[in-house]
């Protein structure tokens, strides 16, 4: 169907011009590649899973050993944190360089790869060096130089869309990656900012409608993570398996084992438990939807 309007929709001139690269090049044109041994863009569904911080060695190896027993591909978790506030304590705080050793002891202890936030580009070859996968945090999806210099690295990216833009907007930002020769882009809806949320504690607003609209034009896989996009732990359950039957290529999950006492964003987490009763239905909705886990 064209789709010739301009706008902050995309146009069939935007797919030539401005992101060819992104652009599907057939209807059935999907990337289909490999990190860390584990398929991205085929009928599998890859699950990213840990906590937001990284918190404690301890604490990071004991996440990564169980969300692997519940059947997580990647750990996740981050030692570089965008805080919305200056201000760190002991309840509030980020481990930087101490927090990726942490995810490399993890990695190590259970073979689990893993995917962390960079977000500034002094960081980016030490965040290289453990990460399997480089995460674009949500608030430096527009930091083009960042883009670039991660892009150079030749690991693979994934690109969380900014609360407040367009799929076209997102697109560019892939095309920032693509253009540099890196081929490995994911791309990762995590909620935008709306009027309403439902709930005053409540952030954002999961847009799984950009699922089906991105895999419209787009041949990269586009992941949802359910936790960030609702900041409330009783509706990640349902928009996890929301998403995977509006054709999620993959989800990130936030696991922590004493949810409401993690360092950051202590109303989102799921605990073991939960994750694994999840991971259960999970593979039920993607059966439904011709999809495995
Ligand atoms: C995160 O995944 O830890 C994170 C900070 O996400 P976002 O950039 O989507 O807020
Ligand atoms: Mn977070």
């Amino acid at each position: 169907m064209d789709n010739k309007a301009p706008g902050k929709d995309v146009t069939d001139q935007d797919l030539k011009d401005k992101f060819p690269l992104a652009a599907k090049k057939s209807p059935d044109h999907r990337s289909v590649f490999d990190i860390a041994g584990v398929t991205f863009g085929a009928e599998t569904i890859p699950v990213f899973a840990g906590p937001n911080t990284v918190e404690s060695r301890d604490q990071i190896i004991d996440i990564a050993r169980n969300v692997k027993k519940s059947g997580a591909h990647f750990l996740r978790g981050g030692a570089f944190k965008p805080l919305t506030f200056p201000y760190r304590s002991e309840k509030y705080y980020e481990l930087r360089e101490e927090g990726l050793g942490y995810l490399a002891d993890a990695k190590a202890e259970t073979g689990l790869p893993i995917i962390t936030e960079i977000m500034e580009e002094s960081k980016v070859d030490a965040v290289a060096e453990v990460a399997d996968i480089m995460q674009i945090g949500t608030r430096n999806m527009q930091n083009f130089p960042l883009l670039t210099r991660v892009a150079k690295t030749g690991k693979p990216v994934m690109i969380k869309r900014h609360f407040g833009c367009s799929l076209r907007d997102w697109l560019g930002a892939a095309e920032y990656v693509l253009v540099e020769g890196n081929e490995k882009v994911i791309l990762c809806e995590r909620g935008v900012s709306v009027p309403h949320t439902h709930r005053s504690s409540s952030r954002f607003l999961l847009d799984l409608q950009v699922i089906p609209a991105a895999q419209e034009v787009t041949h990269l896989p586009v992941v949802s993570d359910p936790s960030h996009a609702t900041f409330w732990a009783p509706w990640v359950e349902p928009m996890t398996l929301a998403s995977i039957a509006a054709g999620a290529d993959g989800i990130m999950l936030e696991v922590h084992p004493d949810p409401r006492n993690a360092a950051v964003d202590p109303l989102q987490p799921i605990d073991y438990q939960e994750f694994d009763a999840l991971m259960t239905k999970m593979k039920a909705v993607a059966s439904a939807v011709e999809r495995t886990l």
